[in-house]
C-alpha cells in the first residue's frame, strides 16, 4: 500500500522537516539524534535532500531507506535530474521503491560546480522537473511533489512564466509543492494568488511553505546565495546588529532573532491557511522544536535535551 503524505492532519497544523544526507560518522550520529527527537514530535513527513549534482546519491538512498525501514517517520526522497540519463533516473526510482519509499520530490537540480551557471541537461536525460514528474509517475504508484519559488526561480524570465511552469509540473501529476525558503510571507501569499489565477484546479494542491529558522548569519547568507531568496532589509539590519562587530558573530543573539522571526512568520502562515510548515533543520532538532513550542503546538516533553 502506498503511504500518502498525511496532509492536512487533524486538528493541528501539520509540520514537516528537511534533512540532508550526513557527510561522515559524526554527522550521521547527529542526524540520528535529530531523527529520534522528531520521531517523537510527529512530523507529517521528513524529506531528505539529494546533494548538488547528484553528489550524495548513494548516501541519500541509503539514509532515506533507513528512515523508511527503521523509524516511524514517512520519508520523502528528493531526486534531481542532474547528470543522470533517463535509464539512471529509472534505476534511482527503482532503488527508492525497493526500500519502501513511495514519496518523491522531483527536482531538476542545478549545474554541478557553479549552481548559478548554465544548465545543460544530460544528453539522455530530462530537461525540466516537469519531465521527471511524468517519468516517476509512469514508473509506479508514487506520490510526487515539486519545488515552487515564492520570489520566482532565478532563471525564470518573470513571475508569470515561473507560475506557468509550476502549474505545468502540477498538471503533469505533482500532488503538492514545497516552496523555496522566504522571509516575507507576502511572497508566499502572492505565489498562492498567482497559481489560483493561472489554474483554479491546480491551486487546490497544497503549496507547503518552507521555513528556515536562522541560527547563524554566516550560514544563512550562504543558503540565501544558493536559493535566490532575499532577506528583507529590515530583517538583515536586525540580524547584523545582533551578530555584532566582533571577530565571531554573536550566535545566541542571532539565533534569538531567527527563532522569533520564524515564529512570527509561522503564525501569519497559519492564520492565512497554509497547509503545513516545512522546516529546514540542518539536521538539528532544537531550533525547529523551539519554534513549534513558541507556536503553542502541543508537543510531548523531550526525553533528552534536543540538540
Ligand atoms: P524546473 O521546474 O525544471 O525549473 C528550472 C527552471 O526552468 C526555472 O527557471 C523554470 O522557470 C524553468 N522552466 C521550468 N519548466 C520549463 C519549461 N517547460 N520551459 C521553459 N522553462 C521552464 N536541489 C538539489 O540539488 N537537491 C535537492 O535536494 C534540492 N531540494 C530542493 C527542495 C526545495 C523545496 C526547493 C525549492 C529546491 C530544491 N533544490 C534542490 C533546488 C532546485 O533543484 C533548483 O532550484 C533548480 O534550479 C530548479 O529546480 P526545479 O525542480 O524547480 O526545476
Amino acid at each position: 500500500m502506498v503511504d500518502r503524505l498525511r496532509l492536512p492532519s487533524h486538528g493541528r497544523i501539520p509540520f514537516s522537516v528537511e534533512f540532508s544526507p550526513p557527510r561522515d560518522a559524526a554527522a550521521e550520529a547527529r542526524l540520528w539524534r535529530a531523527v529520534r527527537e522528531f520521531e517523537r514530535l510527529g512530523p507529517a513527513f521528513v524529506s531528505m535532500t539529494y546533494g548538488a549534482g547528484g553528489s550524495t546519491r548513494d548516501r541519500t538512498v541509503r539514509v532515506t531507506g533507513q528512515l523508511a525501514e527503521e523509524t516511524t517517520l514517512l520519508p520523502v526522497a528528493h531526486l534531481t535530474a542532474v547528470g543522470h540519463s533517463i535509464d539512471e533516473l529509472r534505476a534511482m526510482v527503482g532503488a527508492y521503491a525497493d526500500r519502501g519509499i513511495s514519496n518523491i520530490l522531483a527536482l531538476r537540480g542545478d549545474p554541478p560546480g557553479d549552481p548559478l551557471g548554465e544548465w545543460t541537461p544530460h544528453p539522455h536525460g530530462v530537461e525540466h522537473a516537469e519531465d521527471l514528474v511524468r517519468l516517476v509517475r509512469e514508473l509506479g504508484d508514487f506520490h510526487v511533489g515539486v519545488a515552487s519559488f515564492p520570489e520566482g526561480h532565478h532563471r525564470s524570465p518573470d513571475l508569470d512564466h515561473d507560475t506557468r511552469y509550476l502549474v505545468q509540473k502540477l498538471r503533469a501529476g505533482a500532488e503538492y509543492s514545497i516552496t523555496q525558503m522566504f522571509f516575507d510571507v507576502e511572497h508566499y501569499l502572492r505565489l498562492r494568488d498567482r497559481v489560483a489565477a493561472c489554474d483554479a484546479e491546480q491551486a487546490l494542491k497544497p503549496i507547503i511553505p518552507e521555513i528556515m529558522p536562522i541560527t547563524s548569519l554566516r550560514s544563512a547568507r550562504r543558503s540565501l546565495e544558493l536559493s535566490g531568496s532575499r532577506l528583507p532589509a529590515e530583517l538583515e539590519e536586525r540580524l547584523v546588529r545582533a551578530a555584532g562587530d566582533g571577530p565571531e558573530e554573536n550566535r545566541a543573539a542571532v539565533r534569538e532573532v531567527g527563532i522569533e522571526v520564524a515564529t512570527e512568520m509561522c503564525e501569519r502562515l497559519i492564520a492565512e491557511g497554509a497547509p503545513g510548515l516545512h522546516f529546514i533543520t540542518l539536521n538539528f532538532a532544537r531550533a525547529t522544536s523551539e519554534v513549534l513550542a513558541r507556536l503553542g503546538i502541543e508537543l510531548p516533553a523531550p526525553l533528552v535535551q534536543p540538540v
